[in-house]
């Protein structure tokens, strides 16, 4: 026997070769199955000793492997997954080291997320699939409702409630969460020029964000809403929340391409880059959204900055059937639940997605229009026995398709 067959874990006994992992100290082994046992025993006795494991786990998980997750839910959008991998990273590596206190070390500033796209490109699922894959808590804001404190309608500090709440009124789980702020270009002002008269909608509310964005200690009430004199306020730090912003800054095109011939001029023409004018979303930058009308110091706490690009029919198409959780997916699981096998033709697939770019209705559309297809079969094949497999065929669904208006379809 080898000297180092002969090392064994001094807790449990198990040979070097039988571990993952075996860590030597000054007299004994210690095992990584034991490394783990002896935390969970820790946690149990003294839960505070143990800070949360989370950190600890997203040490290991590098923006390739965040990507990676990211891909299994969501089609196409490059770019954006890994500029949001990096910067989740970076996010999770700050609150690590402020975690371990270290004086001397360089503090590494906040960088919440932006991401300019149409609507149903994929924002939301993106911020959703990496608070999921982190397992921290998350909560999905819409700025349009927001409104200075003050005003009718919900304050900003409304949005931290929310979070607590998803996270169980744990306050220092919620305190390394993740917020998706929907339509931030909503609360734009109407012009660049900020002398206008103040509006209210707009400009306060973004004044009054922030303060969440860059952190800052928030007393909330626990159910949400307005605060009340007698109630017991709730104090959360969002120092370490990961904001992310989406919006859709409709024509903000026409602000990159005027920004983009401006700078031309003066210059050798022939030295000039050349513009991809079918994507022109990909030069958006931090001086776009400025002139869109967010106000710089927003945009300043905003520092990452990406793009979705609009859903053609390739990505659509495979929105239907590859996601680990593709809708294609959930109807065959729904039907299997009811012992029925449900198949689907492939060109009834493609004539979904011609349907849903037809009436515009992008990647929300898919659901609607083959609910559309699929709601008879969902309605009487459960309660018939003799039903064991149903095929869906073009003709089938081009017949339960002629019945449905298109405004049927945008409100589902
Ligand atoms: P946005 O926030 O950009 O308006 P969402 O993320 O809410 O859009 O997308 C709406 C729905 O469309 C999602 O729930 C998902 O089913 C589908 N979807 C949109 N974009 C993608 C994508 N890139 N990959 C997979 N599914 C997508």
């Amino acid at each position: 026997m080898s000297e180092t067959e002969k090392v064994k874990c001094s807790f449990c006994g198990r040979n070097k070769q039988d571990t993952d992992v075996l860590i030597a100290g000054i007299t004994g082994h210690i095992c990584d199955s034991c490394v783990v046992q002896a935390q969970n025993i820790i946690k149990e006795e003294k839960p505070e000793a143990v800070k949360d494991t989370l950190i600890g786990e997203l040490r290991l998980l590098k923006p390739y492997d965040i990507k990676k997750h990211i891909d299994e839910y969501v089609i196409g959008q490059e770019e954006a997954k890994k500029i949001l991998s990096v910067a989740v990273y970076n996010h999770y590596k700050r609150i690590s080291q402020e975690e371990i206190q270290d004086d001397n070390e360089i503090e590494i500033e906040k960088s919440n997320i932006i991401m300019v796209g149409e609507t149903g490109t994929g924002k939301t699922l993106l911020a959703k699939t990496i608070a999921k894959m982190l397992n921290v808590p998350f909560c999905i804001a819409d700025a349009t409702v927001l409104t200075e404190a003050g005003y009718v309608g919900e304050d900003v500090e409304s949005i931290i409630s929310r979070l607590l709440q998803a996270a169980d009124y744990d306050v220092a789980s919620a305190e390394k969460g993740i917020i998706f702020i929907d339509e931030i270009d909503k609360i734009a002002r109407k012009s660049d020029n900020a002398s206008i008269t103040r509006d209210v909608s707009g400009e306060g509310v973004q004044q009054a964000l922030l303060k969440l964005l860059e952190g800052s200690v928030v007393n909330v009430s626990p159910q949400g809403g307005r605060k009340h004199p007698e109630q017991k306020l709730i104090s959360v730090d969002t120092k370490n929340v990961l904001f992310i912003c989406g919006g859709a800054f409709d024509s903000i095109e026409k602000i990159i391409q005027k920004r983009l011939k401006v700078k031309a001029i003066g210059f050798d023409t022939s030295d000039t880059e050349k513009y991809d004018e079918e994507e022109i979303l990909q030069y958006v930058s931090p001086q776009d959204l400025k002139s869109f009308g967010l106000i710089p110091e927003l945009i300043g706490r905003l520092s990452v900055l990406t793009y979705l690009k609009p859903l053609d029919k390739y990505a659509l198409r495979r929105i239907l059937t590859e996601p680990k959780n593709s809708l294609i997916k959930q109807y065959v699981k729904l039907f299997e639940m009811d012992n029925i096998k449900l198949t689907i033709d492939k060109n009834v697939l493609e004539l979904v997605v011609e349907k849903a770019l037809e009436f515009k209705l992008g990647a929300r559309g898919l659901r609607s229009i083959c609910e559309a297809i699929l709601l008879d079969a969902m309605f009487d094949s459960p309660s018939d026995k003799k039903i064991k497999e149903i095929k869906i065929t073009l003709n089938y669904a081009k017949e339960k398709l002629q019945k449905v208006s298109v405004n049927k379809l945008k409100v589902a």
